[in-house]
């Protein structure tokens, strides 16, 4: 049985201190010691100290959203992996569609960071995805069989089991459209399917894949119900505690 993780990536919101460490406190308050799911903050790179001040001796963990795969030099404005494990970093997100969109960045360069990421101590959630246009042309599989392939590329059957897949279709982030849960599901299900082919059942039945794409309160029961999906990425609804608290609620496991 898979434990559910919920993941909330803050992106380029709630840095200020004072937001964060709020923010942070509301979700402590109600399941800073939960062991019925796993719940990760992901906020901007300014708030992992002050958030990791506020979860210490929680059950809640911290992420980075992104990392360069370099562990220090002349690598202006990118963050090191040491640096977000010296913030009490565990997770970090990579090939966000955000980064492969705006940034330009490729398989081969996350596969690197994931690599980098699993030599340094961090546990890589790894997102994936099709745009609209992708869907629309019928090229969701291919697509995240694409993603899947690059981003996995010379992993180790253990690191697969140990690490974050988020699926996440571009066209649901930030949108408010969601995909169906037999939609979701049945992407899920592909994907799963694909690492069993990859490596084999048993890391198929491990690995942890979450659902990413304007999950709130009110669609995370039926979303996280369905069999092949592990939790959630959550972006907007995980700015406010009691929205994401909401999703926690809902999510079958508490
Ligand atoms: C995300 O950014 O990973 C995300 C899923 O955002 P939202 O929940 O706002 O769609």
């Amino acid at each position: 049985m898979r434990k559910l993780i919920i993941a909330g990536n803050w992106k380029m919101n709630a840095g200020a201190a004072s937001e964060a460490t709020g923010l942070a406190k509301g979700v402590l308050a109600k399941y800073g010691q939960s062991d019925a799911v796993d719940i990760v903050f992901c906020p901007p790179f300014t708030a992992l100290r002050e958030v990791s001040a506020v979860i210490q001796g929680s059950k809640i963990a911290l992420g980075g959203q992104n990392m360069y795969p370099k562990a220090g030099g002349a690598f202006t404005g990118e963050i090191s992996p040491l640096f977000l494990k010296d913030c009490g970093c565990a997770y970090v997100i990579l090939g966000h569609s955000e980064r492969r969109t705006y940034f330009k960045e490729s398989n081969e360069f996350i596969n690197e960071k994931v690599k980098f990421a699993f030599e340094n101590g961090l546990i890589p959630i790894l997102c994936i995805g099709e745009t609209e246009q992708e869907r629309e042309a019928g090229k969701t599989e291919a697509v995240v069989e694409d993603h899947l392939r690059g981003g996995l590329a010379g992993l180790t059957p253990e690191q697969v089991k140990s690490m974050i897949i988020a699926y996440e279709p571009v066209w649901a982030i930030g949108t408010g459209k969601t995909a169906t849960p037999e939609d979701a599901q049945s992407v899920h299900a592909f994907a799963r399917g694909l690492i069993a082919k990859l490596y084999d059942d048993s890391v198929a039945r491990t690995v942890r894949i979450q659902y990413g794409g304007s999950v709130k309160a009110d669609n995370a029961k039926e979303l996280l119900g369905q069999p092949d999906i592990d939790g959630a990425l959550v972006g907007g609804a995980a700015l406010k505690a009691d929205s994401f608290n909401g999703i926690i609620d809902n999510s079958g496991a508490v």
